[in-house]
């Protein structure tokens, strides 16, 4: 189905109001001139035209397809003790961030657990070592189909995936897509009665994207298709059946830092944001987004829904 992007909002239908702007590929540095839509009603913006051809924008050293890294021995039985003594309370040293999107899900080792637009299906396998024992990896750009003990990775789209899953995760995948209620609405479709469903996106609640509009490097033209605020992942969730449980925001350092790279002209390619800052400038920053999370103003956020 055809979608007219120039007038109505994606997610609210607001044809009122609304403005344009131009944003430019940023990351590799291609420039370009891409026309946004910034809905006035629910504050989403998505992409006037899809460019045609998206492989040019999608580089072989994208960094969501460099190759799975896989543990092995003592590394495993690591991760799976401290996935263990984590969900007790009794780990007390550093953990990976994911444990952190997953903690408000009440979710068994042996649920069913789909990962759509899983990049290299890192997470997952991260999921199989942390002990949950089927998982499914999803991507239309999946460099290798793979299967092992309790996990899955399958070269599809969002649209291909058959079966029901107890949990259905899209981590910065959704505003890739171009539909957002066609997507929810499949999404509604494979999440079994009760199931969980958790989408993390950048939000237009952003207040770098306030102060920096087409700087803000989560626009990410012309990748990212939809940005929804945090009030239309609510609609969304509405029109699709899907009722919007807690929102989290999780917003890093990152923010500001690849923001101003951008402000200055200097593409990701080539410049690595962990070593553009000092250590005592990150800290500042990452007490900042910490402020911004509290108030609802960080650039991302989780948003966890559940089918009634
Ligand atoms: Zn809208």
């Amino acid at each position: 189905m055809k979608v007219e992007r120039n007038k109505a909002c994606l997610a609210c239908g607001n044809e009122k109001n609304n403005t344009t702007f131009v944003a430019q590929e940023k990351m590799l540095g291609l420039g370009g001139s891409f026309e946004y839509l910034n809905c006035d009603a629910c504050k989403s913006i998505q992409l006037v035209d899809i460019p045609a051809d998206m492989d040019a924008y999608y580089p072989s050293n994208y960094y969501a397809f460099g190759n799975l890294v896989e543990s092995h021995g003592l590394m495993n039985v690591v991760k799976k003790l401290r996935k263990t003594l984590f969900d007790r309370n009794l780990w007390v040293f550093g953990y990976p961030e994911y444990y952190k999107w997953l903690a408000p899900i009440e979710i068994e080792k042996d649920a069913s657990i789909a990962d759509i637009g899983c990049g290299n299906g890192q997470l997952v396998y991260e999921l199989k070592w942390a002990g949950f024992k089927n998982l499914y990896g999803f991507d239309p750009y999946l460099p290798e189909e793979k299967s092992m003990e309790g996990l899955r990775l399958e070269r599809k789209d969002v649209y291909k995936v058959s079966g029901q899953y107890d949990l259905v995760m899209l981590h910065h995948s959704f505003e890739h897509m171009e539909n957002p209620v066609q997507v929810m609405e499949k999404l509604n479709t494979i999440l079994k009665k009760g199931g969980k469903l958790l989408i993390r996106v950048p939000v237009t609640d952003a207040e770098v994207w306030k102060q920096e509009k087409t700087d803000w490097f989560q626009i990410d033209a012309p990748r990212h298709f939809f940005i929804p605020s945090k009030n239309a992942m609510k609609i969304l969730g509405e029109k699709c059946g899907l009722k919007l449980t807690q929102v989290i925001f999780d917003s890093n350092e990152f923010q500001f830092i690849i923001t101003d790279m951008y402000k200055n002209n200097q593409p990701m390619i080539g410049n690595n944001p962990n070593k553009s800052v000092n250590r005592e400038t990150r800290v500042k920053l990452q007490q900042k987004a910490k402020i911004l999370n509290a108030t609802d103003q960080g650039d991302q956020a989780c948003f966890y829904f559940e089918k009634a």
